[in-house]
């Protein structure tokens, strides 16, 4: 019935966007699908993890703090923008050639996102977790880079922030992202450190953070 109730209150809310296509342009409609595909991608692995038995975790109210803002910035904000224009002040016209470089982020960033969920599978969480039988995962995407999750979804920000017509709205979620990376990234690789030492050590030489090494 819950998920019944997102499903509904999703699919007014797109209904709600396209209606106003005529204000805001057709770019915020890719922005739409990218968001649902996002949605798609992730579903099946949060049911999955679910089952998974919690070893530590490094969740606490500043990490809590920081996902309510990268989501605030990724959805509510520009859907509250698309549906009632109410950041009048940010309003911005973006040139084509920007929006369709955005729209090519946005298909990179999906596949990568899609891929890091498969890649990571069992050891994928929302925070920061190790899970009773975690293991290192080096293969796949993860062979050259280490936060390749980090680097789909900044993609899919910079691809909001050509595709909104609204520099708030736009950049809002690659900001809180950006933020959220800053104080995420060293406490994560700190307690990957712990948990697999030498091995994480080792790995952390061969790989770039969101680049690939080569
Ligand atoms: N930072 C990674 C993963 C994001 S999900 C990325 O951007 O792709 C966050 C969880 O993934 C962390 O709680 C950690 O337990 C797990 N994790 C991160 N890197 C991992 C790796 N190389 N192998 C296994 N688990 C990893």
């Amino acid at each position: 019935m819950k998920k019944a109730a997102w499903l509904l209150l999703g699919a007014l809310l797109a209904g709600a966007i396209i209606w106003r296509t005529p204000v805001n342009g057709p770019w915020p409609l890719v922005w739409l699908l990218g968001m649902i595909v996002m949605g798609v991608i992730r579903a099946p692995h949060e049911k999955e993890n679910k089952q998974n038995v919690i070893q530590s975790s490094e969740f606490n109210r500043i990490e809590k703090l920081l996902l309510i803002a990268v989501w605030l910035g990724s959805a509510p904000i520009p859907a509250t923008h698309l549906l009632f224009g109410v950041f009048p002040f940010a309003n911005t016209s973006i040139p084509v050639w920007v929006s369709s470089i955005g729209v090519l982020c946005l298909v990179v960033g999906l596949w990568l996102f899609w891929r890091s969920h498969r890649d990571l599978g069992r050891n994928w969480s929302v925070t920061l977790e190790i899970r009773e039988d975690h293991n290192l995962v080096d293969e796949g995407v993860y062979k050259r880079i280490r936060h390749p999750m980090y680097s789909a979804i900044a993609l899919i920000f910079i691809a909001q922030a050509t595709l909104i017509n609204n520099w708030f709205a736009g950049y809002a979620g690659l900001v809180t992202f950006f933020v959220m990376y800053m104080i995420r990234v060293p406490r994560e690789e700190e307690m990957m450190r712990q948990k697999f030492g030498d091995a994480y050590r080792t790995y952390e030489q061969t790989t770039g953070r969101l680049i690939p090494k080569l």
